[in-house]
């Protein structure tokens, strides 16, 4: 019975579930499933059927965390993921999977089958180029971050879009796993040991790079800016050639807008950085990293286009208009975007949740490179992040790290 309580479901349970609650498959449909989730919260059923070809993915949030129960998540996040969703495929429909019934009792949503395309991450590990990801991604980043801000939208809309949008257990992981662990000798860190001695002089011993981090941290949690992703990591990326569809936006809320592109441009640090240390010829390694690093400009640069030119054309609030406001607003915006990428940098190598991109560097010096590669970069993007302006900027410091 799925309509009086919540339980977590099983794949049998799922194909039940589909069968008497989606109004989706053809009536002699025969149907198979299997749980295909490979995150840190949630259940991702698959359901097909087997007769005419149809297909359809089933996500339901469980009560508790699959890496940990430490951290108990309200299932009200689904709600907050269905409904974003919505928002994201209004605003940037190519770039967001086409969502189905919401069910506030079992706590999952149906959505679209993308399993033609390829989680991102891996494909970058594998060392695959997507060359349209950066016009995709700033398209998607753009559209979403300036239209549910109050640069644009009517200002009692947008305060009732934050009210529905309070996400307090997802912004709590967040505070505590990118804002505040890895910045202190914290038990939950889980630290490589041969990089151990870089961090406890680099990171744990530096009390000006603390004191940044508390700055940001309490921006992070009063900037209602946009209504942001919260999570987009590569992880979150759906791709495959010439297509690029962004997921798993559970975590989101309102927050600072450079959150969202600072967590993208990290994680295509982390990809630069498992080329530079696992690829072994010199030309090939030469093409993917050069291929990476454009990557990185693209988005910086490309974002603060298509930025600029939607906010040329939007109908704005009347102070918006004034003489140097624009580019106060997305100097600010590049500024959080340097920060966050320091931090989500910092986070992934000392933090609980690791990247596959650096984790996966079997050798040991050539991993202990990679970190600390990347947690020198980190420092100077959170120290120095008023000085991030372009994506040149943002490119010269990688390779100055590296
Ligand atoms: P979590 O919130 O637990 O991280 P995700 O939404 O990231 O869950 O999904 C976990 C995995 O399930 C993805 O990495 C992907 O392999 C698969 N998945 C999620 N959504 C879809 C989809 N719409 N189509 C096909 N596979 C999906
Ligand atoms: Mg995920
Ligand atoms: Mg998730
Ligand atoms: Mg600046």
């Amino acid at each position: 019975d799925f309509s009086s309580e919540y339980f977590t479901m099983n794949e049998e349970q799922a194909v039940e579930y589909a069968k008497e609650k989606l109004d989706y498959f053809k009536p002699d449909a025969v149907l198979t499933c299997k749980e295909i989730g490979d995150g840190n919260l949630n259940y991702v059923f698959r359901i097909v059927d087997e007769k005419n070809g149809d297909s359809i993915i089933l996500k339901q949030a469980g009560p508790v965390a699959r890496i940990s129960d430490e951290f108990k998540v309200s299932p009200d996040r689904n709600r907050i993921e269905s409904d974003i969703l919505k928002i994201q495929y209004d605003y940037a429909p190519e770039y967001t999977p086409k969502t189905y019934q919401y069910d506030p009792i079992m706590n999952c949503f149906a959505m679209e089958d993308l399993s033609d395309y390829e989680i991102m991450r891996a494909a970058l590990i594998k060392h695959e180029t997507f060359p349209d990801f950066a016009d995709h991604i700033t398209t998607f980043m753009a559209k979403t971050l300036l239209l549910t801000s109050d640069v644009v939208m009517n200002h009692k809309d947008k305060k009732a879009l934050v009210k529905s949008f309070i996400n307090p257990e997802l912004c709590e992981i967040s505070e505590d796993l990118v804002y505040t662990e890895p910045f202190y000798d914290c038990e939950r860190n889980e630290v490589f040991p041969t990089t151990l001695p870089f961090i406890e002089k680099e990171i744990w011993g530096d009390q000006q790079l603390q004191l940044e981090t508390a700055k940001l941290k309490f921006e992070f949690m009063t900037n209602a800016q946009s209504l942001i992703h919260g999570d987009l990591h590569t992880g979150s990326v759906f791709i495959k050639k010439g297509s690029t569809k962004v997921i798993d936006p559970e975590f989101a809320f309102y927050g600072p807008a450079g959150y969202d592109i600072g967590n993208v441009v990290a994680n295509l640090i982390f990809a630069y950085a498992n080329g530079q240390a696992t690829i072994t010829d010199e030309k090939e390694r030469e093409q993917f990293t050069s291929y990476i690093l454009n990557t990185i400009k693209d988005v910086v640069d490309l974002f603060k286009e298509k930025f600029n030119t939607l906010w040329n054309q939007s109908e704005k609030d009347l102070v918006a208009t004034y003489d140097g406001f624009q580019s106060y607003y997305i100097d600010n915006i590049l500024m959080d975007t340097a920060a966050v990428t320091g931090l989500e940098l910092c986070r992934r190598i000392i933090g609980l949740a690791k990247v596959a991109d650096i984790t996966s560097i079997e050798q040991e010096n050539a991993r202990k490179r990679a970190e600390e590669s990347c947690l020198t970069a980190a420092k100077q993007f959170i120290i120095n992040r008023a000085v991030f302006n372009s994506g040149t900027d943002f490119v010269n410091q990688v390779k100055q790290a590296f």
